[in-house]
């Protein structure tokens, strides 16, 4: 099958035609096409299996929690080494694929993390980064004040500088994924796929539209829908969270709000945890909560920014940022994340069925491991023995109450 155009593939996926010729014995369908899925399809296809890619609303669509414009890829997780072994093995991943398919999202620009100083797990940080390898250095306040004019941060303050990490372009990166996929001959379908009943060994899922697809295993990758999908095991596991995202429009030819001027930054200064991007793609300056919102609803759920989130932003903005104090809004979304009590993500095989297992959790930090999560899942389906199984994945691990520890 030749390459498609993006247009092409954009065109063949809203008329639900991507099914190309059968190739493999071995059959897995892939429920939810984020980054989880999209990715778990693409090794599971790897590995030769026959993969059939499913979702209800699209690829990466303004309703999944993979929908956003940009996603912070970083290594610095404190005391965490899986996920700074995963963000790292990811990080390599993600710019394999992209070399490979000369299709690129992903934007090296660096990620600084402000603490201040004793901040605990910026400590444990710059540590797991020595012992992992990952590269960084290590900036004062002066060096801030001398590097980062623009940025306006409390006396003593402090950075990581992790010159590797960046951004990743996060719609536009799952769906290059999921076209690398049907260009290699993967099967994706438009459909909004059932709970499956019974237990033992699954044969098909139905669909809303009464369509069956059958298939040897199953992987539910269906972020803050698993607990809709699998009211009774994941209803009370999986915590969506309303999450507001504004872009500031930067002054008329300034330059300090673009990278490289401006990488990406993490603002553990104080204790309103923000985050954000400098300009990308033209779009505005990024300014966003990384606190958890409200419950929230990722069918129905209103997307409209709350106006005081908006007027809490500019707060933030204007003491930080102080050139962009009057700045416009110039754009705003509304995601969700899909917590589970502590932030672990849920890898694994569902009580009830030997062959289906649920990828999901991603718990607001999920979106840069998805290379290394979709390696874990098709080694559990597939029955290879790496990466090895690890506990924190496990669903016997997640609690019904939250109690974030992971960041
Ligand atoms: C505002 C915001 C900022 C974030 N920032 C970062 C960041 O900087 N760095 C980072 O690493 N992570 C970040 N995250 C987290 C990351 O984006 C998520 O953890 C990740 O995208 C989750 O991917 P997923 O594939 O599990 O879920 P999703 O992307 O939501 O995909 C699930 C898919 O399943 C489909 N689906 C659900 N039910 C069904 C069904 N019954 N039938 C068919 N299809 C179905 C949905 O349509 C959807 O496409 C952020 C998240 C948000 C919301």
């Amino acid at each position: 099958m030749p390459p498609m155009s993006r247009r092409e593939f954009s065109e063949s996926l809203l008329a639900g035609a991507l099914v190309p010729p059968a190739v493999n014995s071995r059959h897995c369908a892939v429920i939810g096409a984020g980054v989880f899925g999209a990715w778990t399809a693409h090794y599971l296809q790897r590995a030769g299996y026959k993969v059939t890619l499913i979702d209800e609303y699209g690829p990466a669509s303004s309703r999944a929690s993979s929908g956003g414009e940009s996603r912070i890829i970083r290594c610095s997780y404190g005391p965490d080494e899986v996920y700074t072994r995963m963000a790292k093995r990811s990080l390599g991943l993600w710019a394999d694929f992209f070399a490979q398919t000369k299709r690129d999202f992903l934007r090296r620009i660096g990620v600084l993390w402000f603490a201040n100083p004793g901040n605990e797990y910026a400590a444990q940080s710059r540590e797991m980064l020595r012992k992992v390898q990952v590269s960084f250095r290590d900036l004062s306040f002066e060096d801030l004040e001398r590097l980062y004019p623009q940025v306006h941060l409390p006396t003593g303050t402090g950075a990581i500088f992790e010159p590797d990490s960046g951004a990743l372009m996060a719609r536009e990166a799952v769906q290059a994924v999921v076209a690398e996929f049907v260009e290699h001959g993967g099967t994706y379908r438009h459909a909004a796929v059932r709970t499956p009943s019974g237990k033992g060994s699954l044969r098909a899922v139905q669909t809303a539209s009464e369509d069956s697809i059958a298939a040897d295993a199953f992987v539910f990758a269906c972020g803050p829908w698993l607990g809709k999908v699998f009211p009774e095991l994941l209803g009370k596991r999986i915590f969506p969270t309303r999450q507001e995202v504004i872009f500031f429009g930067i002054p008329a030819g300034d330059n300090r709000f673009l990278a490289p001027q401006m990488p990406v930054w993490i603002d553990f200064s104080d204790n309103r945890g923000m985050y954000g991007f400098p300009d990308l793609e033209t779009r505005g300056f990024k300014v966003a909560f990384d606190l958890h919102g409200p419950a929230f609803d990722p069918d129905s759920g209103n997307r409209i920014v709350d106006p005081e989130k908006v007027a809490a932003a500019r707060a933030y903005t204007a003491e930080r940022f102080p050139a962009l104090a009057h700045s416009p809004v110039v754009d705003s979304r509304v995601c969700q994340y899909e917590n589970t009590s502590n932030g672990d993500f849920v890898l694994d095989r569902h009580p009830e069925f030997e062959n289906v297992w649920i990828a999901g959790g991603g718990s607001g930090h999920g979106f840069k491991h998805g290379p290394a999560v979709g390696e874990y899942m098709a080694a559990r389906v597939t029955g290879s023995a790496t990466p090895a199984v690890e506990p924190r994945f496990s669903l016997a691990s997640k609690g019904s109450r939250q109690h974030r520890s992971v960041y």
